[in-house]
């Protein structure tokens, strides 16, 4: 199947109520792992790379993989998609380089640490909607501001100091025309989210159910959501890694948002806890091994499982046959004659 407008997977899993995982690549490996998940669980996809990822992988190089994978898992929908582009033109590049869908977080400033001003969110991001939309290019946008900072990105402020509002959130959706929208509730991107186990006062749930009741037909984005489990944690650890305790959104929590108008979680801590553990236990075990694939091989399948996993947990296992993708150019016709009748 070709690469699908992730607008199209989040509506098909609105209509039957489900999530679906948007997990962060850099390399070849990590592709290869969500795919033999998504494989052997039946799943859509979303694939992401933020900017790090991009400059990593020199932007081609993850491209054509992706164009591997659609090759190759045939019978997978799945969209390629820009996590936190900082700017109108880092989205536009995305979108020449052949990304189906774009983050705006205009939450942002475009040094991607400095909080915005509304206005300047609501003005970037609906420039934003506007290029990808002729071109049938999803778009997320992001309002209140997310704690913690992951390649390079963030304000590395409190997660409650900018927990999104709901009111905002509603004029920000009819001002921009965003697809989805990423919401600020307690949680952080990294490894270190809670230092326990999150309550409520933690991990706002309540202002997520008070946006989607505002805001029913608006696919909702959750950031920051590994769960950073203990077992992944304590391979690491035993294996001479120096991790300190830390406690990320439980999965049940997640199912909360999925039954109150999720239909985006991201994940990538997760697997990158996966990889490592897998990697430190061959170096450990194995200290004679010095072929890449000695230790590449089970960091693979580790990131698998855990990625095969959330794609239970979300609900979308199972739904990958459900649907033929819809050309860009169909999407495109889409926005444009909702332009016309709006
Ligand atoms: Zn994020």
């Amino acid at each position: 199947m070709p690469l699908v407008s992730m607008r199209q997977l989040l509506d098909e899993a609105a209509k039957k109520g489900y999530g679906v995982g948007a997990f962060n690549v850099n390399n070849m490996e990590q592709i290869q792992s969500i795919m033999e998940a998504a494989r052997e669980t039946k799943s859509p996809v979303i694939v992401q790379a933020s900017r790090g990822a991009r400059a990593y992988s020199q932007d081609r190089f993850l491209y054509h993989l992706m164009l591997a994978a659609a090759e190759l898992y045939p019978e997978i929908p799945m969209a390629l998609h820009q996590d936190h582009g900082n700017s109108f033109e880092t989205c536009k590049s995305a979108i020449e380089t052949g990304f189906t869908s774009v983050m705006m977080d205009g939450s942002l400033m475009a040094d991607g640490k400095t909080p915005s001003s509304f206005e300047y969110n609501v003005e970037v991001t609906r420039r934003v909607v506007e290029l990808a939309h002729e071109k049938g290019v999803t778009v997320e946008g992001e309002i209140g501001v997310l704690g913690g900072i992951e390649d390079g990105h963030g304000a590395g402020v409190d997660a409650l100091a900018h927990v999104t509002d709901p009111d905002q959130a509603v004029e920000f959706v009819e001002r921009t025309g965003v697809d989805a929208l990423a919401i600020a509730i307690g949680t952080s991107h990294g490894a270190y989210k809670f230092t326990k186990k999150p309550t409520g006062e933690t991990l706002k749930m309540d202002t997520l159910i008070a946006i989607h009741k505002r805001l029913p037909h608006t696919h909702l984005v959750m950031h920051g959501s590994s769960s950073v489990p203990k077992d992944l944690q304590d391979i690491i650890n035993q294996f001479g890694g120096k991790l300190k305790p830390t406690w990320g959104v439980p999965v049940e929590e997640i199912q909360l948002g999925i039954r109150n108008g999720v239909r985006k979680i991201n994940v990538d801590t997760d697997n990158r806890l996966a990889i490592t553990g897998a990697i430190r236990k061959v170096f450990a075990e194995k200290p004679e091994e010095f072929d890449p694939r000695s230790y590449m091989k089970p960091a693979r399948d580790a990131m698998k499982k855990v990625v095969a996993q959330r794609m239970t947990e979300f609900g979308q296992a199972g739904h990958a046959g459900d649907y033929q993708a819809i050309p860009l150019a169909e999407m495109a016709k889409f926005y444009r004659e909702s332009l016309v009748h709006a």
